[in-house]
């Protein structure tokens, strides 16, 4: 993958999102409509890639809503829940260009694609390197409807797309395909997109300033950044704080795009946070996400619930945790006897009891082992 999108060597194989962020099992979402077609053709269900990819809610082809044809994906089906127009031709152009990315074939790397791209809509600068302030705050436009999938409609939204992807690429490490793709779809798009909004990648600066003196003192600060290689932001300023001051008031954008980055803080990366929607929709879930067989009360743990979520280990405790454990099935061993009651109690209604109150008979229509049952089950 790190091949596909930037030809270069990279740390990580397969990039990841961070926990909540990162989707979980997606290998039952179908799409009904081709369902159906691959039941005519070869007499049974096929699963495909672009519907298991990540975030993707439509089908590229029939454009139908993605629904969950097995018990691996509840979660990822229950998280599609942003129901507006914007949203769902958003979701749809991604899932298009999803199916793009797929197509077998030599295709250049996404990642020179995407530069050349903003460098014919003018968001690289003249030595090549990509003005993040203008990229991002057009990214943020464009995606400015949202997506289906509540997680990447709270990443457009949060994240800044753009500067993970420069970074990444600048370091030569891998990037995630979900950027590449979101990135990439706006870069082919943006120019329609922008001019209709009316959106202005140079300020208009004849109502702020006379653009002599914008260029002169662009210039005075080019020249003390150059001057001065060593320099944090905040000493740059202090040294500076006449051209500054004038630049920040007339000329913010490129003063902000023409900074050095600004000091790491002290101390570790805290973990990154959950999704906000991602933990509303497991607040307010109301079905039971879990394996239950034939309609029977599905196992009382947390593993289970974990497995109905699709989530790894990390990301589920760390879930839980924020949920202050109240996730609406975790049941603790101290729930057992919730469970073998109400095992028993469907059992004993079930006609292959036949009405019997032989223990023996009720554990095995139960599922249950009679030594399970003898202290949990009185008969009446
Ligand atoms: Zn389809």
């Amino acid at each position: 993958m790190d091949q596909l999108a930037t030809g270069a060597r990279s740390r990580t194989v397969a990039p990841r999102f961070s926990p909540g962020l990162q989707c979980g099992n997606r290998v039952d979402i179908q799409c009904p409509e081709c369902v159906c077609e691959a039941e005519r053709l070869y007499g049974f269900t096929v699963g495909l890639v672009w519907h298991a990819f990540d975030f993707v809610t439509r089908c590229p082809v029939h454009e139908s809503s993605l629904r969950n044809g097995g018990t691996r994906s509840l979660l990822e089906v229950e998280l599609n829940n942003v129901r507006t127009r914007g949203a769902r031709e958003n979701s749809l152009r991604f899932a298009q260009r999803v199916r793009d990315i797929l197509q077998p074939g030599s295709q250049r790397p996404p990642w020179a694609r995407i530069l050349g791209q903003l460098e014919s809509h003018g968001f690289l600068t003249q030595e090549g390197r990509v003005r993040l302030v203008p990229l991002d705050q057009a990214f943020k436009r464009f995606y400015s409807d949202g997506f289906e999938d509540v997680r990447q409609d709270w990443l457009v939204k949060n994240v800044s797309v753009a500067e993970v992807c420069v970074r990444a690429a600048a370091r030569g490490r891998a990037i995630h395909p979900v950027l590449l793709i979101l990135l990439e779809e706006m870069a082919a798009n943006v120019d329609s997109v922008v001019r209709q909004r009316s959106f202005h990648l140079v300020p208009d600066i004849a109502f702020k300033a006379d653009a002599e003196a914008v260029m002169a003192h662009r210039a005075q600060w080019g020249a003390h950044l150059a001057a001065n290689p060593g320099l944090t932001r905040t000493q740059l300023r202090r040294t500076a704080t006449a051209t500054w001051a004038w630049l920040s008031r007339n000329d913010r954008t490129w003063l902000l795009a023409n900074q050095v980055s600004a000091t790491k803080p002290p101390g570790g990366r805290p973990p990154a946070q959950l999704p906000g929607p991602l933990l509303d929709a497991i607040r307010c879930n109301t079905t039971d996400l879990r394996y239950s067989a034939e309609g029977r009360e599905p196992l009382p743990s947390a593993y289970q619930e974990r497995l109905g979520f699709g989530m790894t280990e990390y990301t589920y405790d760390r879930v839980a945790r924020t949920l202050n454990e109240s996730t609406a099935h975790r049941q603790l061993p101290a729930n057992r006897q919730v469970f073998v009651t109400r095992r028993v109690a469907r059992a004993t209604a079930d006609p292959a009891c036949g009405g019997t109150q032989a223990l023996s008979v009720i554990a095995r229509v139960a599922r249950l082992r009679p030594e399970t049952l003898v202290d949990f089950y009185q008969p009446t």
